[in-house]
């Protein structure tokens, strides 16, 4: 018998991994801990939800024990590890020792606000970053009995995402961000333009270029404060200022980290033998990408080397689909600042390319009808781990 497998993180790497070694048919005992419900669910759905007016337990595709049965495992759920000792390969979950044989770190990333959230808030400033998360915040807009309004800080990808959901589920959205444009991670200000535009033309409420300077708890809502010293009150605020990997545990294991993740080389090994890491908390060999094209690749790659077949990982060029029916876009970000943006199009379909010195495609982005160009032009995209 191989040695028995604990895996910290039920997400879609931690189970994606357990689902990828028993499709390879290993029988290894694995052990899955996690602090959260366990539940086996897609957290890109998490917003798609609310125009689709769906209740928490329909995004649940298998609940902790069904997940548990299949993969043959046992799950330990709202468990948190609170300490890694390598010298005798053991956790620490309370007062409570656990032996690990190989450990598996898939402990994803966590919210970033910016701010402390005033206790005046109470129960009205949430991040939705995970399936008890929206649990939450889906209860807190359901008790209004009423279309909430909402204020969301932060114009990446998720507060755009949730921006143009809950709009599209009637409710009345203020987005306020200190950039220019939205998704300005992922678009040059064009394309930026162009979707701002959109989600104005929806009738989200868009406070670009200030800062949130007050926050506080106010009868039952929320009192926002910019720096321009435009107020206004909301019922519930959803901070969606970005996350970091977490990396805490092993850093106090002495693994290698950084900002950027738990270091890992391509085969997803660790600095520390028999520990391993994937997923948004890992940085592997040199690139934190936190989305599930790459994760997948990562389970696969790493299921194959646990099975005796030691395989390195590889990423594609894999575009982001960024979900704002309002105006879809697609984008594969360059790694290096690009040396021009070649910007086509009108109004809302805009394409926009990334070239280097030499005229190479290095990156992409589209909005509206130019998303249909998305395979033609990841094929003259680099890929971006090979
Ligand atoms: P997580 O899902 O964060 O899982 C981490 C696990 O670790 C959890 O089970 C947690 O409980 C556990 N854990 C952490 N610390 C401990 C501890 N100390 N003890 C025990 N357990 C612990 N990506 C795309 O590619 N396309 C999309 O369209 C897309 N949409 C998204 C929309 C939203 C709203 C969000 C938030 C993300 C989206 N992403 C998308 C990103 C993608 O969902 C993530 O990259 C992926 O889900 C991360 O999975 P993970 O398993 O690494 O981490």
């Amino acid at each position: 018998m191989s040695v028995p497998l604990t895996v910290l993180g039920t997400g879609m790497a931690g189970l994606g991994l357990a689902r990828q070694l028993r499709a390879r048919g290993s029988e290894r005992p694995i052990t899955l801990i996690t602090a959260d419900s366990g539940d086996d669910y897609s957290k890109p759905l998490l917003s798609t939800g609310f125009a689709k007016k769906m209740p928490p337990q329909r995004l649940v595709s298998r609940d902790a024990l069904q997940a548990a049965d299949e993969l043959q495992a046992v799950l330990r759920t709202h468990t948190r590890v609170d300490a890694i000792d390598t010298q005798v390969g053991q956790l620490a979950l309370g007062s409570e020792r656990l032996v690990y044989g190989e450990l598996v770190l898939a402990t994803g990333a966590a919210p970033r606000p910016p701010f402390d959230i005033p206790e005046s808030l109470g129960g009205r400033a949430f991040t939705i970053n995970d399936l008890d998360d929206y649990r939450a915040f889906h209860a807190a807009l359901m008790t209004l009995g009423r279309p909430g309004r909402v204020a969301i800080v932060g114009a990446g990808l998720v507060g755009c995402e949730y921006a143009n959901d809950l709009r599209a589920g009637g409710h009345e959205v203020v987005m306020i961000a200190p950039e220019s444009t939205p998704l300005m991670r992922l678009l040059p200000e064009p394309l930026g333009r162009a979707l701002g535009e959109a989600f104005m033309d929806i009738g989200i409420d868009m406070k670009l270029g200030r800062v949130l300077e007050e926050l506080q708890g106010e009868k039952a809502g929320a009192a926002l404060t910019l720096d321009d010293g435009y107020s206004l009150e909301a019922d519930l605020v959803l901070i969606a200022t970005g996350l970091v990997p977490r990396i805490e545990l092993a850093r106090q294991a002495g693994l290698e980290v950084s900002a950027e993740g738990i270091h890992t080389d391509r085969y997803l090994r660790t600095s520390v033998p028999g520990i391993y890491a994937l997923g948004d908390g890992a940085c592997v060999a040199g690139l934190n990408a936190m989305y599930v094209q790459p994760l997948q690749a990562s389970a696969k790659a790493l299921a194959a080397t646990l099975t005796g077949t030691p395989t390195p990982v590889s990423y594609g060029a894999w575009p982001i689909l960024v979900k704002t029916p309002a105006c879809p876009v697609v984008a594969l970000p360059p790694r290096q600042a690009p040396a021009r943006w070649r910007v086509e199009g009108e109004g809302a379909d805009l394409t926009a390319i990334a070239e280097d010195e030499e005229e190479n495609v290095i990156g992409f982005a589209l909005t509206g009808r130019c998303v249909r160009r998305k395979v033609e032009l990841a094929r003259a995209a680099p890929a971006l781990l090979v």
